[in-house]
């Protein structure tokens, strides 16, 4: 397929090729804009289909004509291994079950792959095989295939995770980042930036204490509680690495909308802010890992919300803005100050590691 053909994945409009000269750097993996050149000039054109081409979190595959699949695979290398709130195990089962429940799916099974470096204490292993068994009995779903390598002392960091999961799509359910339409409402589960500011300050580099918790949680009951009230659900996602604005970005282009945003209504916590002010962050673009937005129809947003509210995991819930026909492609914000500014995806790297 040329490059010309190739269709925009994840709301990578214009993307900048890679020539062979060109070295891997930390922000291709920032979920940002980096990372969406690197899959849409390398990865797409080398595996393209259907599940692929639609850029959503999870790849949906039909088996057979009753049968609608959702697939979805995460890489784990946070460091460090343990920080506020969690674990890279608890991480690693949450990241996958989310993804896989972002299509509407209800995960049922995972595979976990790690890569373990010579010289981890069996003891760190087992408190992050007895938390991933924890959060995959909170989610409801069984690990049922794995792996174990080894690598020489200094070619890892202590352990990296993968996870793959497998879940199940209602016939008929239809829920995917092309399907906003102008007149929705955008709904957020609850604050941003937890958890990035929560493993930045287990690093030890604020130099000053915070109190901020990871916010990592399975969100696959949350999503079957608003799809048990209303077939007007038309996109989920979850902001993880580029945030809350790469997210919206992302499914602006994918539905060719604009969306609208009030910085006023979308939550924050001061502690998280506080940070995010001296290191001059925008909490925007800060990771989360138990959050999700949900873009629906107007008739059945506030259904959805009080629906949301009732569950732990959404108990912030609150509605951040509209979905407009144009500026096609665009996130657009109004601010405090009642300007209105274009909130972009994340460009470069801001936390690397952070999932
Ligand atoms: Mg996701």
């Amino acid at each position: 397929m040329s490059e010309s053909r190739l269709p925009t994945l994840e709301g990578a409009v214009c993307p900048v090729p890679l020539s062979h000269k060109d070295l891997i750097v930390l922000g291709h993996g920032s979920g940002g804009k980096l990372s969406h050149d690197l899959i849409t000039s390398m990865f797409l054109p080398a595996f393209d289909n259907p599940a692929l081409r639609a850029g959503d979190d999870a790849g949906l595959v039909q088996p057979n004509a009753c049968t609608q699949l959702a697939i979805s695979t995460d890489s784990h290398v946070v460091w460090p291994l343990f920080f506020p709130g969690g674990d890279i195990g608890r991480l690693a089962v949450c990241g996958t079950v989310n993804d896989v429940s972002m299509l509407g799916a209800n995960p049922l099974y995972l595979s976990a792959g790690f890569i373990l470096e010579e010289g981890l204490e069996v003891d760190v292993l087992k408190k992050i095989i007895s938390s991933m068994q924890a959060a995959a009995s909170e989610a409801g779903i069984q690990i049922v295939a794995g792996d174990t390598k080894v690598v020489q002392k200094g070619k890892a960091d202590g352990l990296f995770i993968n996870t793959t999961g497998v879940g199940l799509i209602q016939p008929g359910l239809e829920i995917g980042g092309a399907l906003a339409r102008p007149g929705d409402v955008v709904i957020l589960s609850g604050s941003i930036g937890d958890h990035g500011i929560a493993v930045l300050a287990a690093r030890g580099e604020l130099g000053f204490e915070t109190d901020v918790h990871s916010d990592v949680a399975p969100l696959n009951h949350l999503v079957a509680s608003i799809l048990e009230v209303s077939d007007g659900v038309h996109v989920l996602r979850d902001p993880t690495r580029g945030g809350l604005a790469t997210s919206l970005n992302e499914i602006a282009h994918q539905s060719g909308v604009c969306i609208t945003i009030d910085e006023d209504s979308i939550p924050v916590k001061p502690a998280v802010l506080a940070v995010c002010e001296m290191l001059g962050f925008d909490p925007l673009y800060v990771a989360n890992e138990g959050k999700l937005i949900a873009i629906v129809a107007q008739e059945d947003a506030e259904t959805i919300l009080s629906t949301m509210r009732k569950q732990p995991y959404g108990e912030g819930a609150t509605i951040i803005g509209d979905v407009k026909e144009s500026p096609q492609g665009r996130v657009l914000m109004k601010t405090r100050i009642g300007t209105t500014r274009i909130v972009d995806m994340l460009a470069g790297e801001m936390l690397p590691r952070i999932c």
